[in-house]
Parts: C-alpha cells; structure tokens; sequence
C-alpha cells in the first residue's frame, strides 16, 4: 500500500468519526481524540472495536419511517446472507428494532442467526400461503433485544411454483409485512439466488433494494438483468422501490482486481456505494457455524468493525437523505488489507 493511500484510509476513519462528532469521548480505557486517530492507526482500530463491544454506549439514528430493504444479487455466494446477519444485528445492536426475513429455501440467514428452521417450524412459507402471519412466524433473536427473524424451511422450496396459481402472488409478502403492525425500524429481506417470484415478492415488498457486490472477475456480469429486473417491478408492481445502496464484499486487498472492481462499481454506481467496504475475512465466514453475526462471534475483527460501519452508513443515510457527491476514491475500510 502507498503512503497516499494509506494516508486516504486513515481520512475516512478520521472524517468519519469526526462527522459522528464522538471522537473526543472517552470509551472504555481508551482516551480517543482527534490527534490519536490521526496519529496511530492502531488507536483508532482500537476504539472501533471498543464501539463493537458496547453498542449500548452509543446508538445509531433510528428512520423516521419503517424501512424495508431487500437484498438482492441472483447470483449465488456473493454475500447476501452475510450482509442482512450482520447489519440486522449491527442495527439492532445499535437500538434499531429489525426484523430479517429468511427467504432463501436453504435458510442460510436463520442458521447465521441461530434459529431453527428444520421442515415443520413456523416460517416464511406459511407466511406465504396465507397460513399464518408474520407475527406469528417471527422469533427473538438471542444476539439483540430488538431482533427478530422469520425463519425459511425447505418448504419454500415449493413455493416459486405453488404461488403462481394465487391471488396476488407477486404481493404475498407486501401483504404479510403491511399486516405486521408491531413498531420497526428496518425489515431486511434475505433474497435467494435467482430472480424468481420469491425475489420479486421481495422487491414488491420493499422500499430499498440493497445489492452486495463481490470484488472478484465476473461480479458485474448479470447486474444488468438484476437491475432491468427492479425497473420491471418499479414499473408495473411497486413504484416505491429504489436501489438505495451498493455495498462491496469480500475485498482482497491483495488483489489488484479486487481495487478495479471496486472503481468500477463505483464508477458506475457512484454514491449508492457505501464507503465501508467488506474484507474478505475467516472470522466472516467462520461465524456462521455457530449461529452467530461476526459482530458477535469476533467484536474485534476487521469484519465485525467494517459491517458495523456499513449498518451506521446505512442508518444515517436514511435518516440525512442521499450522501454529498463526492469523487470516487478508493475504499475505506480497516487498515491492514490483507486476508485475515
Ligand atoms: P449469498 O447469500 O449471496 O449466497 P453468503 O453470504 O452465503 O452469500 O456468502 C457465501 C459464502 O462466502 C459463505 O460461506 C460465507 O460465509 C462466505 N463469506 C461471505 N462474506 C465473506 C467475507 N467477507 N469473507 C469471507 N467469507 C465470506
Ligand atoms: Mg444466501
């Protein structure tokens, strides 16, 4: 890494706390000022995973209005289900109340999360069908107070067929979400990875549709059917829906790859693509199997600290609208580029 660019990364940590105006305070055993941060990057890593470690000192803007945000990329294993575990909790973590909504039939966000969701249980599915309501579905989540995730079994595997002869099918979900009166800052939809009537059930449901994008060769091939896919549904299903953010994963800074897929997407989307952008980590990864978010499976890690940024972008773009223009830099995010 160069020194400029290592001076670039260290700005946005700065500016970033400045701009939070919580950079003089004391947290922990950590005196964290303004000269700390820009003087040691070790100090400034430090007070981000002390944030990580006690949410309940400081709490991230809630919306005005109840945000639903559908994430969507058909392809598979670009970090979908990563990205709605970790910002649901990092939100809710934060004072959001959030509820996830599994529906992927392979339930990979309800294992990320530690719910059941072996055949039989409540879930997404019932939902659906008209068999229960949301409510009904949604279990607490150990990880917050204020999280709760409606499982997917495998019996929504059957679902993209059985819905095509239903009244409504493409707004089964809109209808299950409108039902659900309880009070809620965000609903995140974990999409599967095809752009089937599940996935269109969750871009009608949504008011914000937040694409992971992965820094490796190809990632951009079939953005285009995903977006022609979201002018689709904006034209004749759900005017409402906008594709709010852009987020990078699974960034290796060793790659020189990694860096011109990140310009492009940058390029091309400019400010819906958040600032903080995902490592590629083993602790990311690891999580998972134990049913838990990385935030609370390793608070200190590289990955926990930068979806925790990504969740605090998130949060105060929706309540300060749309970010300033500002030129396409490189990414931001923890120092130390390298795979962990
Ligand atoms: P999708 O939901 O789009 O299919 P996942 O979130 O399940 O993608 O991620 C695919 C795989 O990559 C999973 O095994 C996950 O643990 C892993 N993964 C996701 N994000 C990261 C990351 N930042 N670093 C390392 N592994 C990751
Ligand atoms: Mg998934």
């Amino acid at each position: 890494m160069t020194a400029n660019r290592i001076q670039h990364v260290l700005d946005g940590v700065v500016s970033r706390e400045t701009a939070i105006g919580s950079s003089d305070v004391t947290e922990g055993s950590f005196d964290v000022s303004r000269e700390t941060y820009a003087d040691t990057p070790i100090a400034a890593e430090a007070a981000r995973a002390v944030r990580v470690l006690n949410p309940g000192r400081s709490t991230f803007p809630r919306p005005p209005r109840r945000r639903i945000i559908t994430v969507a990329n058909q392809k598979g294993g670009v970090g979908k289900t990563t990205t709605t575990v970790n910002l649901a909790v990092g939100l809710a973590m934060h004072g959001a109340r959030v509820l996830v909504i599994d529906l992927d039939p392979q339930g990979n966000a309800s294992t990320g999360l530690g719910i059941d969701h072996h055949s039989g249980v409540p879930s997404i599915y019932e939902v659906l069908i008209g068999e229960r309501s949301l409510a009904d579905a949604a279990v607490p989540v150990a990880a917050a107070p204020s999280l709760w995730c409606v499982p997917a079994t495998i019996d929504l595997a059957g679902a993209e067929i059985e819905l095509v002869s239903v009244d409504g099918r493409e707004a089964r979900l809109r209808w299950a979400i409108n039902g659900f009166t309880d009070q809620l800052d965000y609903v995140f939809i974990d999409c599967p990875p095809s752009l089937g009537l599940l996935t269109v059930n969750a871009m009608v449901a949504a008011n914000e549709v937040l694409i992971p994008i992965q820094c490796e060769y190809y990632a951009l091939e079939g953005l285009g059917q995903l977006l022609r896919n979201i002018e689709l549904v904006q034209a004749h299903l759900n005017q409402g829906v906008r594709i709010s953010t852009i987020l990078l994963t699974m960034y290796d800074g060793r790659t020189r790859l990694a860096d011109q897929v990140a310009q492009e997407v940058r390029k091309h989307f400019g400010n819906l693509v958040l600032d903080s952008v995902v490592p590629r980590s083993v602790r990311v990864s690891e999580a998972p199997g134990y049913g838990q978010s990385v935030l609370t499976y390793d608070p200190g890690s590289r990955g926990a600290m930068t979806y925790l940024d990504a969740a605090r972008e998130i949060a105060e773009r929706g309540v300060n609208g749309p970010p300033r223009p500002r030129d396409a830099g490189g990414p931001r995010h923890a120092p130390g580029r390298g795979p962990e």
